[in-house]
């Protein structure tokens, strides 16, 4: 065996795992194989396998290694590119950014980014150039805006119960997450919770995944149908006696008006609109009824449907009504953003926002690059950007009109990347980007309680820089002043840390994490929820959260905002999370693709008889938007009318080039926007020259 030394860092990928881990290097350039730290309480030891051979990624032979400018065509990949100097590539982005401003305006200019990293600084030090510039703010909606607001909604603060406490409880319901693919982790505690204690798992998901073929119950109903599951549960609880009606009457809002509502909402009702049996449906509600210790672990399948925030907040009474918050393993979980109390005024440059500079929607990027004046507003064209750690071209909704916005001749893109993604390939200028194990960071996360600050554990390739390097070296040359851009990534993490009353950086380096979990009345929120009256909101007041709230129900119900199934299109198209890949990241690792092997539908077989289609043949799939075209797996773990296309492949992986995000909308979900991968009816028909394979 290769000789290696063991050095500790933390999973960067936008996971709310944020797993520590060990990495194996076997020289200052090159690593082996990662594995999760045993010792850290929620990892356990264990991680994802795409992780645990990140080398392949890490030591890629297409790794960017140095800065490009293009020659030839946009969209023609590293061919289209000749090399560039840093510091020709950097005072040409400057001056191509004067330009714009001189032009147009500060807001002609458009930093964009994503969770390529969860590295709060060298994710979020794009926010003091912005700030600083008053360049357009980008509006953050492509992920867990509409989940947050469901979660708000009820809860009021961005917190929950602690993960690790699903080893004690009796039930755990994972519902609208795949843990199996996604979170790994999760899986880990449930295992526990089964060996110790007998646990029940049940899932809630519009198809069999790794996680419910685990699960000893799986409710697969039609996607966006959650709030009516809910709810019919709910009625069970009340009916039945299974309310606990002292919890109610000192935890939560309007107990009385709560019960007469969903006594109108029965598990037949439910039948109707989530494709689960009514009898099943009361099964599942007396069990979740009778065990006090019930836990739910909810995913950001909520925060892809136009229904999301709705459903997300009624599934988040059902602790509220048994009572479950209070009892230990008992309650649920969303996200822990909150908890760890960062001041995060010097990473993005705070002091320098100002709430009048424009936002635009970064799920809406298509139509903000060709003109739609519902984002630009009265101000100017976007005619410049700086894209940082997300692949837009590929991840955004709407697909086939973010190429076309991208393709505008007048449109100067610089793209900070570790790939020739497909952004990438449409760039002007293209930058040599680090991977996590070539810079330093400061993780939180989101699916447990540690904060991690890891530090540089290999050279970083060719001439790949940071982030950090990238904003500060253009901040220079467009004359910032904040004082963040004369410091270093480690001093930044140092300072934040220390301002936010914690230890200092190399402390908690060489502790290797720090555990913020609250005590068991804060987590449990005996002590309060989030509200100015401590008390959870069956009521919620939607337009503290958002301005779009038509349609929004006063008390938790299933409202049909999604995309209904019509006889032009007939099918519902969920976008899950494939196993192997991470939104757009690993799908260029070979043992990932051979795993994923081809994009491929997944199609019930009496759809499938009904529309003649083969297992393995090439089919169609359109809306509104566009179509693509894919291969066919008959399946039956999925209800007839729902299809799935697990992804995220590139769009070139697609028989005709264009991907799955060509078929979603770019609507904004409610009450405050939010990106709707979930939500999508489509026709689909066999491709006329498809062959079988
Ligand atoms: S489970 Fe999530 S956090 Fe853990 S290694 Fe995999 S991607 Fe990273």
């Amino acid at each position: 065996m290769t000789p290696f030394d063991t050095f500790h860092s933390a999973c960067p990928h936008d996971c709310p795992s944020t797993c520590a881990l060990e990495v194996e290097r076997i020289s200052p350039t090159q690593i082996g194989r990662i594995h999760g730290a045993k010792a850290n309480s929620y990892t356990a030891g264990v991680i994802c396998a795409k992780v645990a051979r990140y080398a392949e990624r890490q030591h890629h032979p297409d790794r960017l290694r140095q800065p490009l400018r293009r020659v030839g065509d946009k969209g023609v990949g590293r061919a289209g590119f000749e090399p560039i100097s840093w510091s020709a590539a950097l005072d040409e982005i400057a001056r191509q950014f004067e330009r714009a401003e001189q032009r147009f305006g500060a807001e002609a200019v458009f930093p964009y980014y994503y969770a390529g990293t969860m590295g709060l600084v060298q994710r979020d030090g794009i926010w003091r150039l912005t700030h600083e510039k008053k360049y357009s703010r980008m509006k953050s909606t492509i992920c867990v805006t509409l989940a947050d607001a469901g979660w708000q909604a009820g809860v009021g603060v961005m917190r929950g119960v602690d993960t690790r406490e699903m080893a004690e409880s009796d039930l755990i319901v994972v519902w609208g997450g795949n843990p199996v693919a996604t979170q790994v982790n999760v899986m880990t505690h449930i295992a526990r919770a089964r060996k110790a204690r007998g646990a029940k798992l049940v899932v809630v998901d519009p198809y069999r995944t790794g996680t419910a073929e685990a699960a000893d119950l799986h409710l697969m109903l039609r996607p966006g149908s959650d709030a009516a599951l809910a709810v019919a549960v709910m009625h069970v609880l009340f009916k039945e006696g299974l309310a606990d009606r002292a919890y109610l009457a000192r935890h939560t809002d309007v107990p009385e008006e709560l019960e007469r509502h969903v006594a109108g909402r029965s598990p037949e009702w439910a039948e109707e609109i989530t494709g689960i049996p009514a009898a099943t449906i009361r099964d599942f509600a007396r069990l979740y009824g009778a065990t006090k210790k019930s836990f739910i672990r909810v995913g950001y399948g909520f925060s892809r449907t136009r229904n999301g925030a709705v459903s997300l907040h009624a599934v988040s009474c059902l602790p509220s009504v048994t009572g479950a918050w209070a009892e230990r393993g008992g309650g649920a979980h969303y996200s822990n953003r909150t908890i760890y109390h960062l001041d995060n005024s010097l990473i993005q440059g705070l002091d320098l926002l100002d709430p009048s500079v424009r936002e635009l929607d970064q799920s809406r990027l298509g139509a903000i690059l060709t003109g739609d004046r519902r984002d630009l507003g009265d101000g100017p064209p976007v005619t410049a950007m700086l894209v940082q750690s997300t692949n837009p071209m590929n991840v955004c909704p709407n697909s086939a009109l973010v190429k076309k916005g991208f393709e505008r001749d007048d449109l100067f893109v610089a793209v900070h990347e570790q790939f020739m993604t497909e952004t990438a390939a449409m760039a002007d200028i293209v930058l040599p980007a680090t991977t996590f194990l070539e810079h330093d960071d400061i993780y939180r996360a989101s699916g447990h309680t540690h904060l991690q600050v890891t530090r540089r554990i290999v050279e970083p390739l060719g001439e790949a820089r940071p982030n950090h390097f990238v904003v500060t070296e253009l901040a220079k040359r467009l004359g910032c002043r904040h004082r963040g851009f004369s410091l270093s990534e480690w001093e930044i993490i140092d300072e934040t840390l220390r301002i936010s009353d914690h230890v200092d950086a190399q402390t908690m380096y060489d502790n290797r994490w720090q555990d913020c979990a609250l005590d068991f009345e804060t987590t449990h929120f005996l002590n309060g929820f989030g509200h100015a009256d401590g008390r959870f909101r069956f009521k919620p007041d939607w337009r503290a959260i958002g301005p779009d709230v038509e349609g929004l129900p006063a008390l938790p119900d299933y409202v049909a905002l999604i995309d209904r199934p019509t006889a032009e299109y007939p099918l519902r198209l969920v976008t899950a999370p494939a196993r192997q890949f991470l939104n757009s990241t690993f799908t260029m690792t070979p043992t990932s693709r051979q795993r994923e092997a081809r994009p491929t539908v997944l199609i019930h077989p009496t759809d499938a008889a009904r529309l003649g289609v083969a297992d393995g043949v090439e089919v169609e799939i359109g809306n509104r938007l566009g179509s693509i075209r894919v291969h066919a797996r008959l399946f039956d773990g999925l209800l007839p009318g729902t299809v799935v296309i697990e992804s995220l492949w590139g769009n070139a992986d697609f028989p005709g080039g264009l991907g799955v995000n060509a078929l979603v909308s770019d609507e904004p979900g409610k009450p405050d926007g939010g990106a709707v991968f979930h939500d999508t009816a489509v026709w689909l028909r066999p491709h006329a020259a498809g062959a079988a394979a």
